[in-house]
């Protein structure tokens, strides 16, 4: 008896079953749902030698991230499989010798049946002139589906554990043939047929290889957005946020050679997979990386402590604004000034701030030529260290507004500010909050760099604890698991626990309010991540988070699938820390370490001790909890846990400096003077 939900495991289990004649049963699901299905039965049905090819057709077809045949059902691809003589044969090859998919022979068949999933009436025998029917056919194939499925067909055979290790080789070899070939019959141009017929250039022909990284909306509503566009926007008009349309995969070999790395050369390793050699040139994107981190004052970026007791503390606070967030929106603001200094052109970023956010956008692009910074901070809500980081920068291009209101509130004008598509147009509105994508690209980093300090062997499994609030730290997380990181999340949130419960639960619903706690850039009523993370473990399908999203926007509550939320669960966990616990950690930390944690790290840390202290959840995996802000900033919070506040030379200078910002009173129409700030600035700049 096997259990599992993953379609991969039902199909190996299909093999296993016909050829060891064995019975097996796969069960799903637990309680009421419970069920299971006789997989002998279905491998008896099959015959031995479809179920002993059918891993093979299952990696050729379908894997866990995406369909390799783009907008085709399983079902006819089983039909033309059926259909296909010598596929079967070709596939029991590839099983024993995966590394026989070089040769004409075996690559034929599968683009030969590639292509009748395609194009079914195309009853030609020889593959040149399959092709050429493709091209001429009044009907066009978008050129850009085969060589998804092409290009998919070999990733699958190269992979790890058929060809040991030498996958890459072979997918560059094999890529490299199949394009000559398709070149050679002119499908990059026009081109005319010997008989005179004349053959136009495929209209979606985008390239060949390699197939560039595009962006599109959870929602459906944008596509085949580049990293500028998405650098460049915030919200879509559909209400939706971006994701790159599928996420590159890593090998263990990589694995192994970038553990050697340190933190800026990784981060130049990983970010040309998010970002197209067109859309910035390696080299200037290294200059990029190299200036965004320039400011850290730690050698290490990102230095991990090893304290007592397996307490790992990878602390993310060595940036200008002594917070986690620096480490995205420092590179932020370098792409700003690349990409709008080659365009010529002014932007408004608008920002809604928790305290963390506002002050690392300002540090970012403070007395920048093309970009004006308008910032929403919740009056009261931040520490005070958090408001005078804003409030004392005095550059013209910088605007500060403190709302009578929490962080969720203030991010209702902007939305609505970006949601009306002609406004935000007009006026070149971006956004760096979590929601851009660039921000996330650039946390995927730290996750790696945090499992490579603590793995005892690459490939072994880490546990990272993160202080979560909108998701944006994990979102990048879940991004390195789908691209093959051994990674297990815990998000630790505090009182504001909608993470916590949704991952629990699989309910998805806002409390009432939300609850001003110690911990304030955590302080968050919706996860507007959560959307990400769904389309992540939803093998990149957007159809149901449409819908999840627009119930849970109309009711304030929505239910996860049991599958989508099994998935998720699978990798990552909830913790709930409340106020009191934070403070009483931070203590014990600092009596047991003499190390201060900031009251945000203290939500993760406290997950720390509440599974050492309890027997039965001993782990023995390794951990690492990220500390996200320097206890530094949050004076407040160390005095109330009774211990005494270590500020910088940087904070204690602030208190001397002048101010300047503007009050959104609770009874001011907030819209307006958003959207006459914003105004504003268009004029200035036009
Ligand atoms: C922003 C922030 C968080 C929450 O991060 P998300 O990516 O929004 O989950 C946690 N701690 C601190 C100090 C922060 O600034």
């Amino acid at each position: 008896m096997i259990r599992s939900g993953d379609r991969n495991v039902i199909v190996i289990a299909l093999a296993c079953a016909s050829e060891l004649q064995i019975e097996v049963y796969v069960a799903f699901s637990k309680g009421k749902t419970y069920h299971y299905i006789p997989d002998h039965a279905i491998a008896r049905a099959l015959g031995p030698q479809r179920s002993c090819a059918l891993p093979m057709f299952h990696t050729h077809t379908e894997t866990d991230t995406m369909p390799g045949v783009y907008h085709q059902s399983k079902v006819t691809v089983f039909k033309q499989w059926n259909l296909c003589n010598d596929l079967t044969g070709v596939l029991l090859t590839l099983v024993d010798h995966p590394s026989t998919v070089t040769t004409t022979e075996v690559m034929g068949t599968i683009e030969r049946f590639i292509i009748v999933v395609y194009q079914p009436t195309n009853s030609e025998t020889n593959l040149n002139t399959m092709r050429r029917h493709m091209f001429t056919h009044d009907r066009w194939i978008p050129i850009d589906y085969l060589q998804h499925a092409m290009q998919h067909s070999i990733m699958s055979c190269s992979k790890e554990h058929m060809y040991g290790g030498k996958g890459i080789y072979w997918i560059q070899f094999f890529l490299q043939q199949f394009l000559n070939q398709w070149n050679g019959l002119g499908a990059h141009q026009d081109w005319a047929y010997p008989d005179g017929r004349y053959c136009r250039k495929h209209p979606s022909y985008t390239g060949w290889y390699p197939q560039k990284m595009k962006y599109k909306s959870t929602r459906g509503g944008s596509s085949r957005l580049s990293f500028e566009d998405a650098l460049l926007s915030g919200f879509q008009p559909d209400g939706g946020i971006l994701l790159p349309e599928s996420i590159p995969k890593v090998s263990k070999e990589t694995l192994l050679s970038w553990s050697k790395l340190n933190f800026v050369e990784l981060a130049k390793e990983i970010l040309p997979l998010y970002i197209d050699e067109s859309d910035v040139p390696r080299e200037d994107l290294n200059g990029i990386l190299e200036r965004g981190f320039s400011r850290f004052k730690h050698p290490d970026i990102a230095p991990i402590a090893k304290l007592n007791d397996g307490l790992n503390i990878m602390e993310l606070f060595h940036g200008v604004t002594l917070a986690f967030k620096d480490l995205a929106l420092s590179c932020v603001g370098q792409f700003y000034e690349y990409f709008l200094e080659r365009k010529q052109k002014h932007v408004t970023v608008v920002v809604g701030t928790s305290g963390d956010t506002g002050s690392a956008s300002i540090e970012a692009v403070r007395g920048f030529k093309w970009v004006d910074i308008i910032v929403l901070l919740p009056r009261g809500r931040t520490s005070r260290v958090q408001e005078l980081q804003m409030t004392t920068v005095l550059e013209d291009n910088v605007h500060v507004f403190r709302v009578d209101g929490t962080s969720d509130d203030l991010d209702y004008p902007i939305k609505r500010c970006f949601t009306d598509a002609k406004f935000a147009t007009e006026n070149s509105l971006c956004s760096i909050n979590s929601i851009n994508w660039a921000r996330i690209v650039i946390q995927i980093v730290h996750i790696f760099y945090a499992y490579f300090r603590v793995c005892t062997s690459i490939g072994e499994s880490v546990e990272i604890v993160i202080p979560t609030g909108a998701c944006g730290n994990v979102t990048g997380g879940c991004v390195a698991v789908k691209m093959g990181l051994p990674v297990q999340f815990v998000c630790a949130v505090n009182d504001n626990d909608i993470v916590a419960r949704t991952i629990s639960s699989g309910e998805f619903s806002k409390s009432e309010v939300v609850v001003p706690t110690i911990s304030p850039a955590m302080d968050i009523q919706v996860p507007y991540n959560m959307e990400r993370i769904w389309v992540l473990f939803n093998d990149m399908d957007i159809t149901p988070v449409k819908q999840l999203m627009e119930e849970f926007e109309e009711k304030g509550s929505v239910n996860v699938p049991q599958q989508l939320k099994n998935k998720i669960s699978s990798v990552i966990s909830g913790y709930k820390c409340t106020n009191d616990l934070v403070k009483a950690t931070m203590k014990r930390c600092h009596d047991e370490n003499d190390y201060l944690v900031c009251p945000h790290t203290a939500v993760a840390v406290s997950y720390h001790y509440h599974q050492r202290d309890s027997q039965d959840e001993k782990s023995t995996i390794p951990q690492v909890v990220i500390a996200t802000a320097s206890p530094a900033k949050f004076e407040e919070a160390v005095l109330a846990a009774g211990l005494t506040p270590q500020p910088t030379e940087g904070i204690l200078a602030l208190d001397s400096l002048p101010t300047r910002y503007v009050d959104m009173e609770a009874n001011m129409d907030w819209d307006l003077m958003l959207r006459n700030k914003i105004k504003e600035i268009t004029k200035r700049c036009s």
